[in-house]
């Protein structure tokens, strides 16, 4: 069993897909064992972010990232993290395989209606970002 953190990127709240997404998590046998919905103040989201702070792109994405709520889940299952990369899809809308959550409903590179953590370390930390042990169930 392993855990990953998903967040529904303020587009996609905003556009009223938050149900639509998180019927794709649970259609693909992926658990949401926690949830928030949630809006994140510049700081929290620069620091969510800082890994991405010399990019030229990460002062526009914390303004995305703060435009509107998001919604933030723990997913847990077999290989979560990995079958959750996949259900993504690639970063770019315009890369990402048929049936995938960016394909269906990202606009572009930067609104892309999904975030999901890359690997077992990052998982960790991006879920204690949001969740206490109180709140899985
Ligand atoms: P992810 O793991 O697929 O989310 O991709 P990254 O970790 O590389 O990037 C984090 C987030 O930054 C992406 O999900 C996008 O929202 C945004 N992003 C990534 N690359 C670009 C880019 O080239 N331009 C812009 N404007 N945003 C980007």
């Amino acid at each position: 069993m392993e855990r990953t953190l998903s967040i529904v990127k303020p587009d996609a709240v905003g556009k009223n897909l938050t149900g639509a997404i998180l019927e794709k998590i649970e259609g693909s046998g992926l658990q949401i064992i926690a949830l928030r919905r949630v809006l994140l103040s510049q700081s929290q989201a620069e620091a969510f972010y800082a890994v991405h702070r010399e990019r030229p792109f990460y002062k526009s994405l914390v303004e995305f990232m703060t435009s509107g709520p998001v919604v933030v889940t723990a997913l847990q299952g077999d290989n979560a993290i990995q079958r959750y990369r996949d259900l993504m899809g690639a970063t770019n809308p315009e890369e990402a395989a048929e049936g995938t959550i960016r394909k269906l409903y990202a606009s572009n590179i930067e609104n892309n209606a999904v975030h999901g953590s890359d690997a077992p370390e990052t998982a960790a930390a991006e879920l204690a970002f949001f969740f206490r042990d109180l709140d899985y169930a």
